[in-house]
């Protein structure tokens, strides 16, 4: 057949989770938790199918979750969408995201996205018949700079998509990125898609500079995020997208017809364990920090440099005095010889940076599972 997506191959995830498993590798590639979900979770989730929720929920969400994360959009970022118009239930941010693209970007349009960027942003752009221009952030810090993109925008730019906390960096944008990106929307007909799934794993008292808290970007925006990360369940495939009425509109006619609704029985959980402990969202942060710690300092013990991380799960290491080789052929030498699995960024980039010697090692594991890691890579 003529392919539809010439660059897409299997995805890095895949690829270097395959690669553990055959090498028996400690898996800190591939980006999931391997501590078990809430118990209220689970139990809400039983009940929910105990008490017979197993059909087709409304196409939007059922009413309790949307009203679930309004309430806890007000709570969190101080301004409450409303559940009827602005909230759609999704099946993984991943859905959110090509519903989003797919709702607002034309054939031969364009869309801007900063690299290093998650996979699956370019494929659902190319699909949509359009195209993605990407703009390098800095490779050191991992901050925007918007004077470039304000250089890419062209008559034919219909979007341009964020991420903060930032996968794979964990860079986060500032108050002060927040107002470029309305000084640069304004008075354009472009559209803004953040995509927040990490909205709640942020470190040192930072506050997550959500889209929502910005009138001038929230009425321009689909703002996504994932019940995967916050929850501990990246496998349920549970997110949602806030956007004005207008562009829910849009949304959800993309949204009824490539999935129609999400899996019932989670929506009911995730709306009892929304309401009635936002303790665990409000400690996540806290929760994942100590982590981050442990695993830094223990890093800082092997030739591996930790960067710093700012949000997000995910630690980039330095890996120059180890060795020289690409960040590919790395990340598969240190799994099959080494038994870690890590993640090289070049895939996340149109063109990576020459010479870019970083990995990315996740840390939302177990303290046994990290140290099992770094005893092989103490060795290294
Ligand atoms: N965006 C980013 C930045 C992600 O890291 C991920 C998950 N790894 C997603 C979107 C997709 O989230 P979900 O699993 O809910 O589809
Ligand atoms: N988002 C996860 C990561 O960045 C991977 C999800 C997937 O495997 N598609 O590691």
């Amino acid at each position: 057949v003529e392919t539809k997506l010439p660059k897409v191959g299997t995805t890095i995830f895949t690829v270097m989770s395959q690669l553990a498993m055959e090498h028996k590798a400690v898996n800190l590639g591939q980006g999931f938790p391997d501590f078990p979900v809430p118990d209220l979770l689970v139990e809400a989730l039983d009940r929910a199918m105990r008490d017979g929720h197993n059909q087709y929920a409304p196409m939007t969400g059922i009413p309790a979750l949307r009203n679930a994360i309004a309430h806890k959009t007000e709570r969190v970022y101080g301004w409450r969408p409303n559940a009827d118009t602005e909230v759609t239930v999704t099946s993984g941010a991943t859905e959110a995201i090509f519903d989003a693209i797919h709702a607002v970007v034309h054939a031969g349009e364009e869309v801007i996205v900063l690299d290093p960027c998650y996979d699956c942003y370019e494929p659902a752009i190319e699909l949509a018949g359009a195209r993605a221009v990407h703009v390098p952030l800095d490779p050191v810090t991992f901050a925007p700079d918007w004077q470039r993109v304000r250089d890419a925008i062209t008559p034919r730019t219909r979007m341009l998509m964020i991420n903060s906390p930032h996968n794979p960096s964990g860079a986060m944008l500032s108050a002060a990125d927040m107002q470029e990106v309305a000084a640069i929307l304004h008075g354009t007909n472009i559209f803004l898609l953040s995509d927040e799934v990490y909205e709640h794993i942020v470190f040192d008292g930072a506050r997550h500079e959500s889209a929502l808290r910005y009138p001038e970007l929230r009425e321009r925006a689909f703002i996504i995020s994932s019940f995967g990360k916050t929850y501990h369940c990246t496998g349920w495939k549970v997110g949602y997208c806030i956007a004005p009425p207008a562009l829910s509109a849009e949304f959800r006619k993309v949204h009824q017809y490539n999935v129609f609704c999400t899996f019932a029985p989670a929506q009911h959980a995730f709306a009892a364990m929304i309401e009635r402990a936002p303790e665990h969202y409000e400690e996540l942060g806290a929760f994942y920090q100590a982590k981050r710690d442990r695993f830094a300092a223990q890093l800082r013990e092997t030739r591996l440099a930790p960067l710093p991380v700012p949000g997000g799960y995910f630690q980039l290491v330095d890996y120059s005095a180890v060795s020289d080789l690409d960040d590919l052929a790395f990340c598969r030498w240190l799994t099959t010889e080494h038994g870690v699995a890590a993640i090289p960024l070049s895939p996340f980039y149109e063109s990576p940076p020459a010479g870019q010697r970083l990995a990315r090692l996740c840390f939302a594991k177990n303290d046994a599972t990290l140290d099992a890691a770094l005893a092989r890579l103490r060795t290294l």
